[in-house]
């Protein structure tokens, strides 16, 4: 494997230096070998299988690597905390992709650093599962997302509410860089520590700003802020809860990250929210784009003195670019439900189909993902067409005159819609049938099944029904955890 250590070389304030707690008795569990091939493993890496799961539980080093824990602080359900950091992960360096992606190899649960407080620097299996499927489903679904290489069993147990066997899951990532990365420094007051931050993020992220001069700080939080609102966008459009938007929780790159109490709805409700911890509905289904916009507001400030230095300018010109969210969001989601919608050209007139669709959706308590799917159908399959008018009634009526005018002009409607709306997602019932399910066997089968569907998310075959679904009540009391 060849390594680079990119990110160690801005210094050693920005991490600690620190080897993973070696295991006692390392097994593949779960094994990416797509991911491998996209990281060129298959073509550089000549370990047995042994010696994988040795190297990927952190029991050896390989070659290059210089395992870190990174620092970074967060505001976690609002509250902000100066130091968080790595407390459980080990990043062991950087490889180039086969698209020429530089992509950070980082174990998670490998042990203890500098940053573990309490904590005892593991993770348990059934959430390393979790983390590995929600991954690969967000990817096929072309989310962007951290993926998981393998997850390796540790032969020892942790000790969460009732002992667990524990894992150590292999995270492949853009980059760890997070708001909270940023919001550690400004905590500190390094404004140099943040500048180097913004030029690596800039290079690693978004290299087209590079020639912007003083100017790039700020175009720098124009585009982080838009592909928090693209990734937002996304998640709504399949019905992503991600549980726990923390802004140490919040990837500079883009991406989606950390799998926690994620779970995806089910009967469409802006007020969903699985998550335990979670008692307020902070980061409920439909709070999430405020939530969003929250976090970029954390972000900025930690820029200011960057933007200007002049604190008040500073301040003026952050806030005139924060307040872009609200329109760019408003602007990019109503695009994204029309092409649900199967819609190319948004009219204003629009706006009231999609919104009474949703208000459907949830007075009459039905399925989101079901919904949609059955909506597409339904321009082509006559007896779904009659049970879909015969639910939706006048809506149904005024949205295939909308269609069918666009047909006449030429715009297949039922394509667009097929892109845009999943037949099947992880739905919380089979997911946690399936880890149970591995727990209680020692193997990994059950998760490889899912997983065969998973990756085809807009392809209905004949293994993708008894994963659509789901008993009426699956999802009443449902609660996820953090697992940490
Ligand atoms: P998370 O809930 O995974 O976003 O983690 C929040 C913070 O708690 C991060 O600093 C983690 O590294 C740390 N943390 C979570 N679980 C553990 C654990 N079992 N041991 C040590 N640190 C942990
Ligand atoms: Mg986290």
């Amino acid at each position: 494997m060849k390594f680079s250590n990119s990110y160690a070389r801005l210094g050693d304030i920005f991490y600690e230096a620190v080897l993973p707690e070696p295991v006692k008795d390392p097994n593949t569990f779960l094994w990416n070998s797509n991911l491998a091939n996209e990281l060129l493993l298959s073509d550089n890496l000549t370990l047995s299988t042994d010696e994988m799961a040795q190297a990927l539980s952190g029991n050896t080093i390989l070659s290059g690597s210089e395992p870190i824990a990174l620092a970074y602080a967060g505001h976690q359900f609002g509250n902000f905390v100066p130091q968080l950091g790595d407390g459980r992960a080990h990043l062991l360096g950087e490889v180039i992709d086969r698209s020429g992606i530089r992509k950070d190899i980082q174990l998670k649960g490998s042990g203890q650093t500098g940053f573990s407080r309490n904590g005892d620097g593991r993770y348990a299996l059934g959430p390393a599962i979790r983390e590995f499927i929600m991954g690969e489903a967000m990817h096929a679904l072309s989310i962007p997302t951290t993926r998981s290489l393998a997850v390796t069993t540790t032969g020892e147990m942790v000790y969460r509410e009732t002992p667990q066997p524990g894992a150590v899951l292999t995270r492949i990532a853009a980059s760890h860089l997070r708001v909270g990365t940023f919001e550690y420094f400004a905590a500190r007051q390094n404004h140099q520590a943040i500048e180097q931050l913004c030029d690596y993020a800039i290079t690693r992220h978004y290299p087209a700003l590079q020639a912007c001069h003083h100017e790039r700080f700020i175009l720098f939080f124009d585009a982080v802020m838009e592909r928090q609102i693209d990734l937002v966008i996304e998640w709504m459009r399949v019905g992503f809860i991600h549980g726990v938007m923390n802004t140490d929780n919040t990837a500079i790159s883009g991406e989606t990250i950390d799998y926690g109490p994620c779970a995806m709805m089910g009967v469409y409700n802006p007020k969903t929210v699985f998550s335990s911890i979670d008692r307020q509905g902070r980061y409920a289904f439909g709070n999430q784009p405020a939530i969003a916009q929250w976090n970029m507001a954390r972000f900025v400030e930690t820029l200011l003195p960057l933007i200007d230095k002049d604190e008040e300018a500073a301040i003026d010109i952050a806030r005139s670019h924060l307040d872009n969210f609200k329109r760019l969001f408003e602007e990019r989601y109503l695009k994204m439900m029309g092409r649900k919608l199967g819609i190319t050209k948004l009219l204003p007139s629009d706006h009231k189909l999609i919104f009474g669709l949703l208000d459907q959706l949830e007075q009459k308590q039905l399925d989101y993902t079901d919904s949609f799917d059955r909506l597409t159908r339904s321009l082509s399959s006559q007896s779904t067409e009659v049970q879909v008018r015969d639910e939706l009634g006048d809506w149904y009526t005024d949205w295939r005159q909308r269609i069918d005018d666009q047909q006449v002009m030429g715009t297949d409607g039922q394509a667009l819609m097929r892109n845009a709306n999943p037949v099947v997602i992880p739905r919380n019932y089979h997911m946690e049938k399936v880890i149970q399910t591995c727990l209680e066997s020692s193997d990994a089968a059950a998760a490889d099944a899912f997983l065969e569907v998973l990756i085809s998310p807009y392809a209905s075959t004949n293994k993708t029904l008894q994963y659509q679904i789901v008993p009426d009540d699956a999802d009443v009391g449902y609660q996820t955890f953090c697992g940490t």
